[in-house]
């Protein structure tokens, strides 16, 4: 219970007061970054390829758009908001022949810097705000007078004063408003990707899929399969989320109570804690990364197999056609590698072409 957050008041603004940020990327973080630190008094330059689609986005929302070399030489700080996997490529031809001494280079996410995948020069400070949140809610909260919290680190200070931007730039994004939390970009980047692997993408989907394959093997309706295993999951996070286990808990019957404590360890046993321990291993030893970046150097084969096998899922096909009659949920259909809101409750140039989670 003893780690220190940080708030509006740990944060001096003046540390950036008058300075030109460049978020080079305008995606689900892009956007939110420009237009938050854009709102907080900042003057910000958005980075893009000449033929970028997010361009006329940008320039919709009254943001200075140019190229990625041309904001990297305007800027005091400059923020990677390009897909992970993406950056060293963009930071090689773009970003490092036109950094200098001084500037602070940033990151959402330790992925590139702590697997040595991008080595910034000496003079440069070197620091991550990275939002525990999806972009379009980083912007809708803000908008709203909160922020999402966030972790921050500092993994070079050549300046002395890279610490200090760091948090001023976590104040600018409202990430203070909710309070933010020292971390290293190692324990970052390990913990970032084993939490995605372990529950909140992986290990929530493979449980949500073999819960409804079980029911409608069994001979259950799959609409009723669906709501049970899916539609309802919501509904139990939600009580999580404003009261931990203890309030899901109290929420519930007594009944589901028993059977959450004599069967779910049953379910999730030791075994899944072996499982678990093993691909925190392969994040630490660097292998998980090793591969994703094989994957991605070699086509991504094996990735969009994956992606197109479990995207016409019975659960899937079922659910869809479930959401489509209930519009308050906002429903949205993604169909290859896109996602379409049939309700447009974002504004244009307030959405982002793709709002990726985790
Ligand atoms: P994204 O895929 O939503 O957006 C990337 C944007 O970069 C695109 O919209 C485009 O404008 C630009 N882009 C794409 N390819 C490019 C290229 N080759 N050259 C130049 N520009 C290119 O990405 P994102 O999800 O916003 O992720 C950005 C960073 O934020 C990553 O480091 C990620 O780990 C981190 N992050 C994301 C989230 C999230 O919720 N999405 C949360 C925390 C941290
Ligand atoms: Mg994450």
């Amino acid at each position: 219970m003893g780690a220190r957050m940080y708030y509006d008041n740990d944060a001096d603004q003046a540390a950036l007061a008058g300075r030109t940020v460049a978020i080079i990327g305008y995606g689900s973080q892009g956007h939110a970054h420009a237009l938050n630190l854009r709102d907080s008094g900042l003057d910000v330059f958005v980075g893009l390829a000449p033929g970028s689609r997010s361009r006329a986005l940008a320039e919709e929302a009254g943001l200075k758009v140019g190229d990625v070399a041309d904001a990297v030489r305007a800027a005091d700080v400059v923020m990677i908001l390009v897909p992970d996997t993406a950056q060293k490529d963009v930071y090689e031809a773009e970003i490092g022949p036109n950094l200098r001494q001084g500037q602070l280079l940033m990151f959402a996410h330790g992925f590139n810097i702590h697997f040595g995948r991008i080595d910034p020069p000496g003079g440069v400070d070197v620091g991550m705000v990275a939002p525990k949140g999806p972009g379009h809610l980083l912007r809708s909260v803000y908008r709203a007078g909160g922020g999402v919290p966030a972790l921050f680190a500092v993994h070079r200070d050549h300046s002395g004063s890279g610490r200090a931007r760091v948090l001023a730039y976590a104040r600018a994004l409202g990430c203070t408003r909710a309070g933010v939390l020292e971390t290293t970009f190692a324990e970052e980047t390990e913990t970032d990707l084993f939490g995605e692997q372990s529950v909140l993408c992986g290990g929530t989907a493979a449980l949500v899929k073999m819960s409804f394959e079980t029911l409608v093997e069994a001979g259950y309706q799959p609409e009723l399969a669906y709501f049970e295993t899916m539609h309802e999951l919501k509904l139990i996070v939600d009580l999580m989320y404003r009261g931990g286990l203890n309030f899901m808990r109290f929420s519930v019957s007594d009944t589901a109570e028993y059977g959450d404590y004599v069967s779910g360890p049953r379910i999730i046993d030791e075994r899944v804690r072996e499982t678990m321990k093993q691909v925190l291993a392969e994040i630490r030893d660097g292998s998980f990364a090793r591969r994703w970046i094989e994957e991605n150097e070699s086509g991504r084969r094996e990735f969009e197999r994956l992606r197109s096998q479990d995207r016409d899922h019975l659960i899937e096909r079922v659910g869809a056609e479930l959401r489509s009659q209930m519009r308050w949920l906002d429903p949205v259909e993604v169909h290859a590698g896109q996602a379409q809101a049939s309700a447009e409750k974002h504004a244009g140039t307030e959405r982002a072409a793709s709002e990726q989670p985790a």
